[in-house]
């Protein structure tokens, strides 16, 4: 089974996805980590962020990996060809340059054929910008997870704090989101949008613990089983 959760920055998509997947028993997969790899690869090698050709050959030729801490199902390390990225793939400096990267068509052919083979290995959770729409049109419970730009930016700042990385600022993190969302919506391949058979949940005004439960509730009723109970406790 494939549980998408697709929705712009800082909606809470990694903690959901992560919450959700350990209740149910379900693997794990964060494909914006894969293309802030790119990214990475990209700023380290001084390839241009609008060329699409030598972005693709990047995405093609790297290996992306994700590491589980023991006993942990979740993964929690990236590594990029062979190396730990994890932190450095957080930094302001790849906020702002992931979104040009990830816009270029031979990127994203690259990604979303790594991210196919990946959800064909068993029973996922992926999180992304066109997981429903492009990625697994097919997947049985798709969910766009969207809140206020303000709270969205709020709850970045906390996280970059408990990470120790990104920046902290709360108008710059708020700039830095509006300015992705908008290359994300109206990039040409993919852009970031609700699948029309979408479930739109607004976490504004909600405690992550009462998304996390609805959307375990929703893979229930469309046949996730899971010897987990759906109780927000074990998050
Ligand atoms: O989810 P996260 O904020 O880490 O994603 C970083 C960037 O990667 C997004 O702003 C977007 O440009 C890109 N992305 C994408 N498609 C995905 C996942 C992420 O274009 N499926």
């Amino acid at each position: 089974m494939i549980i998408a959760i697709d929705g712009p920055s800082g909606a809470g998509k990694s903690t959901v996805a992560k919450a959700v997947a350990k209740k149910l028993g379900f693997s794990c997969l964060d494909t914006g980590a894969m293309y802030r790899s790119v990214a990475l690869l990209a700023l380290g090698q001084g390839v241009a962020l609008d060329d699409d050709a030598a972005l693709g050959e990047l995405a093609r030729t790297c290996t992306i990996a994700f590491e589980h801490a023991e006993g942990d199902p979740i993964p929690k390390e990236v590594i990029l060809n062979g190396e730990n990225v994890t932190a450095d793939i957080r930094t302001a400096e790849i906020d702002k340059a992931v979104s040009p990267v990830s816009a270029a068509p031979s990127v994203r052919t690259a990604m979303v054929e790594q991210q196919r083979a990946v959800g064909a290995t068993g029973d996922y959770v992926i999180e992304g910008r066109d997981i429903g729409t492009t990625v697994f049109p097919d997947a049985e419970l798709k969910v766009f997870l969207t809140a206020s730009d303000e709270e969205r930016a709020h709850r970045r700042v906390r996280q970059n704090v408990d990470r120790g990385v990104g920046s902290i600022e709360y108008e710059e993190v708020l700039d830095d989101l509006k300015r992705r969302d908008a290359v994300d919506s109206t990039r040409t391949t993919s852009p970031l949008r609700a699948a029309d058979d979408a479930v739109v949940i607004d976490s504004t005004d909600h405690y992550i613990e009462e998304v996390i439960d609805e959307i375990c509730l929703l893979a229930h009723e469309r046949g996730a089983s899971s010897l987990r109970s759906c109780d927000a406790q074990d998050a």
